[in-house]
């Protein structure tokens, strides 16, 4: 993280929660926010792919309990005035702010440009990092991003990509942002600096430039691939395993941001979604179906086929005298499991009742002599226990 992204950008806002949230709450709010700006919901809306990484930034600093102190510290210097631009600084350079230091080449000011206002403010960021954070390795970030499968896929296991927003570098500008053949324009409001210092009762104040909002200099011509935020999607291939569940995490080590200073990746936390389907459900470990059978099967007893998702249906023994909702159980038929074993498929049984119009009248006929043959009342114990009969 730059020292101007941590001045520039309030995350806290970002992510809608109060400066002092707990580390809890921010989890909540960020998990909601990438729920609902995630690009697998939002195809193709450029306002939804430019909030959710704006909320993974924000998400990045403020889940981290260092970059979070890192950052609120940032802030607090930068608003009481002291930052920049405060008399006494230990700025190695001497010049200052706005001299002739040359920050405003062709090469503009950023990526490109081989200058960054980090090493600008030098003896600051050194102070910085001495108090917060430390010269060893840094473990890199995790990433979170979500997947989408069938529920057939689910049951098998799939290679699936998943697509990280804005975690490459746009390969058409080399992250430039700007359309090949062009070059950003040096922000002439602040020479580049995207802060503007003034001076005001003895004391020097900076804001971020409004201009170019902080970044130092201005698209005029958008690369036509990242739209000139210089960053694209990256794209990974994962292994899901079968029998996920809707909404399990999987954590993927080693796929996350890179470390620096020869520190570990962070991970690739995958939220794996699956889409429901219209005939089976789950149960934990178990398949769940509901099948229609006839009131004389339920009566009598049958051999019924029942479907599956491998390809052949299976035969299951309703025993006689079955009521709706009776649960027979397929053993061994159901989601596998990590262990290799396998759930069950659990079919509910769901007697059918033929409306009037579909009776022949010879099943009328019939069904009025069974009425007679078996004159019993079901509820007859029901109302007894109420003094009701
Ligand atoms: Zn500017
Ligand atoms: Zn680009």
């Amino acid at each position: 993280m730059s020292v101007r992204d941590m001045v520039e950008k309030d995350y806290y806002a970002a992510l809608g929660v109060p400066k002092d949230a707990p580390a809890a709450d921010i989890k909540k709010a960020y998990r909601k926010l990438a729920r609902e700006l995630h690009p697998d919901k939002n195809p193709g809306d450029a306002k939804a792919e430019a909030r959710f990484k704006e909320i993974s930034e924000a998400y990045d600093v403020l889940s981290d309990e260092r970059r979070r102190r890192e950052y609120d510290e940032a802030r607090a210097l930068f608003q009481s005035g002291r930052f920049p631009g405060g008399s006494g600084g230990p700025n190695p350079g001497g010049s200052g702010f706005g001299g002739s230091g040359g920050f405003g080449g062709p090469g503009g000011f950023g990526a490109q440009g081989g200058v960054n206002l980090d090493d600008l403010l030098g003896g600051f960021g050194d102070m910085f990092q001495r108090s917060s954070q430390g010269r060893g390795p840094r473990r890199g970030t995790d990433i979170e991003a979500e997947v989408t499968i069938s529920f057939e896929k689910s049951l098998t296991g799939l290679e699936a990509t998943v697509r990280i927003p804005g975690a490459a570098t746009c390969a058409t500008c080399n992250g430039v942002g700007s359309r090949p053949g062009t070059m950003p324009r040096t922000c002439p409001v602040c020479r580049g600096l995207g802060v503007i210092s003034r001076s005001q009762g003895g004391f020097a104040l900076s804001e971020p430039c409004r201009e170019c909002r902080g970044v130092g200099q201005i698209i005029e011509h958008p690369c036509p691939d990242c739209h000139g935020s210089g960053r694209r999607a990256r794209e990974q291939r994962i292994r899901i395993p079968a029998g996920v569940a809707d909404a399990q995490r999987l954590k993927v080590r080693g796929r996350g941001s890179p470390g620096e200073r020869g520190g570990s990746p962070g991970d690739l936390e995958v939220t794996v979604h699956v889409q429901p389907h219209p005939v089976f459900g789950r149960e934990g470990p178990n398949l769940t179906i509901t099948l229609p059978i006839t009131f004389s099967e339920a009566t009598l007893g049958a051999s019924v086929k029942v479907p599956t998702l491998d390809g052949a249906p299976l035969t299951v023994k309703v025993p006689p005298g079955t009521s709706s909702g009776r649960r027979l159980r397929a053993k061994g038929r159901g989601v596998p499991k990590t262990d290799g074993g396998h759930g069950d498929l659990i079919v509910t049984v769901e007697v059918t009742v033929p409306k009037p119009s579909d009776l022949s009248p010879k099943a009328r006929t019939a069904l009025q002599e069974f009425a007679l043959a078996h004159p019993g009342d079901p509820r007859e114990a029901l109302l007894e226990q109420f003094g009701q009969i």
